[in-house]
């Protein structure tokens, strides 16, 4: 099941990538594994997947442990600060930077483990009308700036989630938006070509057509997850 989903996956990557007129080497897959045993994930790593993104500290750090080195991991799902020393130096990105707090805490553990930590922003663009209103921008840019002044952390982009919809076309707005953040509000504080992590199962494709760099894609790969057991 995992080569039949994957092979369709990287083919709507490339049929989305070519449409927007972009070079699908563009888009990196992060095959989202949460919940899903660990021989699913070699499954997927022997068919070539190398990124491979959780939402819990836990989970990730044994899936770490019992799966081959050269991976990518990739932490999407809200961090405590407390958990942070568990993950900070052995993931790639942390893609849930919300709060400065939170900055100040991965900045503080990559300081102890002299490293520094690549991470994303997270904004929530699919907020209610009013997180359009400047004074919502102007907290997300202060976030950004702020976090842009940690020394141990290095902030790559930008990451949202979108909404849950049956139509991927309601998303389109909120994709347009991160980007227009990383292009001009964001731009000072980010790399030339910023990460833009953005697109599940159900959008990612919209997302590609937006400017999207990685995609998140759990369903998609592995199947429906069953929280049940
Ligand atoms: C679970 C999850 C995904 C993957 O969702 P699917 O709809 O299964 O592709 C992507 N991003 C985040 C942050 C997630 O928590």
């Amino acid at each position: 099941m995992i080569e039949e989903n994957l092979k369709e996956v990287k083919k709507n990557i490339e049929e989305a990538a070519k449409k927007a007129g972009r070079d699908p080497e563009e888009v990196t897959l992060i095959a989202v594994s949460k919940t899903k045993p660990v021989e699913m994930l070699q499954e997927a790593y022997d068919l070539g997947c190398r990124h491979f993104g959780e939402n819990k500290v836990q989970e990730l750090t044994a899936k770490i442990d019992a799966l081959p080195g050269n991976i990518h991991w990739h932490m999407i799902g809200h961090l405590q600060t407390n958990k942070v020393k568990y993950i900070v130096g052995k993931v790639d990105l942390i893609h849930s930077v919300d709060t400065f707090h939170l900055a100040q805490a991965i900045n503080r553990e990559a300081q102890k483990k002299d490293c520094v930590q690549d991470i994303l922003i997270e904004i929530n663009v699919a907020g209610e009308e009013s997180k359009f209103g400047t004074s919502d921008r102007s907290a997300n840019l202060e976030l950004i700036r702020s976090v842009f002044s940690l020394s141990n952390i290095n902030i790559c982009g930008l990451m949202t989630i979108a909404p849950y919809t049956e139509n991927a076309e309601d998303n389109r707005i909120y994709f347009k938006e991160l980007r227009r953040i990383a292009r001009e509000d964001a731009a000072p504080y980010l790399p030339e070509h910023p990460v833009l992590s953005m697109g599940m199962t159900g959008d990612y494709a919209v997302a590609i057509e937006e400017g999207a760099t990685c995609v998140r894609v759990g369903t998609g790969i592995f199947g429906e997850r069953n929280y049940a057991i």
